[in-house]
């Protein structure tokens, strides 16, 4: 046990494997482990059966499957983020948020969905170059990634439009948390070969309604407000809650 502790991470859990296909030898067997350093096994085991059908043993089989592994997460990593800044992107957002609806709707929890647009964006790609513009996106997600808990779900819509989906939150606790992602863009000034980029983001809050069908409703009202931030103005936030 000693030596097994050593070697896996779940030594109990394979101790219980290696003793329910002792117990019961029809077991197909099929599992992965995980060792400590960082290596997957994988364990096939089927028991062996002579002419009589007398039970003779069991013959094991193992192999390294870490490079599987580590392409599989690789590939699912590529699925569900976005290549340039590493957040969420759409299509697993709305995966995501589905099940947050519907943990919101079930236990009656508040939930709160902020659509955010970075101002004139295309001003800064047209005078710092799109590389540049790049480097704005990315360093903008960073510091919404700091400001923002855990269990809060920032995605990148596309271009240079984000959501955030902020559960166990209402419209005032949405609101604040807003006015503090519109307070990280817009200072300090983001530096890049020397030269001071100043970038504002403009915002739309809202909440789930009792009677809204799927997220598209409140990623609507979201919207709506987004469009009245931009036309009072941009670099503020407004709420339809
Ligand atoms: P508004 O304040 O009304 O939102 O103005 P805007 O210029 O941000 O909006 P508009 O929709 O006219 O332009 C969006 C710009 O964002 C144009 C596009 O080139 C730029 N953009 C979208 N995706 C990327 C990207 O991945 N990298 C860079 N550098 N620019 C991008
Ligand atoms: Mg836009
Ligand atoms: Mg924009």
């Amino acid at each position: 046990m000693e030596t097994i502790s050593r070697l896996t991470k779940d030594p109990v859990g394979f101790m219980r494997g290696v003793e329910n296909v002792r117990r019961n030898p029809e077991v197909h067997d099929h599992c992965h482990i995980e060792l400590n350093d960082g290596r997957t096994i994988e364990r096939l085991s089927n028991g062996l059966y002579g002419a009589a059908n007398d039970y003779l043993g069991r013959v094991w089989f193992f192999r390294d499957v870490t490079e599987n592994k580590q392409t599989e997460a690789a590939l699912q990593d590529l699925a569900w983020h976005d290549p340039l800044t590493g957040i969420m992107n759409r299509s697993h957002f709305f995966d995501r948020a589905d099940e947050e609806l519907m943990r919101a709707a079930r236990y009656q929890r508040p939930l709160a969905i902020l659509m955010l647009d970075l101002d004139h964006f295309k001003q800064i790609n047209d005078s710092y170059g799109h590389a540049a513009g790049d480097q704005v996106l990315l360093s903008v997600c960073e510091r919404w990634r700091n400001s923002l808990r855990s269990v809060d779900l920032l995605a990148r819509l596309g271009g240079e439009e984000f959501v955030v989906l902020m559960p166990e939150t209402g419209v005032e606790g949405a609101t604040v948390a807003a006015e503090r992602l519109r307070m990280t863009v817009a200072e300090p000034a983001v530096s890049l070969n020397g030269k001071e980029i100043r970038c504002t983001v403009s915002i739309g809050v809202s909440i789930m309604h009792d009677e809204d069908h799927s997220i598209d409703d409140a990623l609507h009202r979201a919207d709506n407000a987004l469009y009245r931030a931009k036309g009072d103005g941009r670099n503020r936030v407004e709420s339809m809650p």
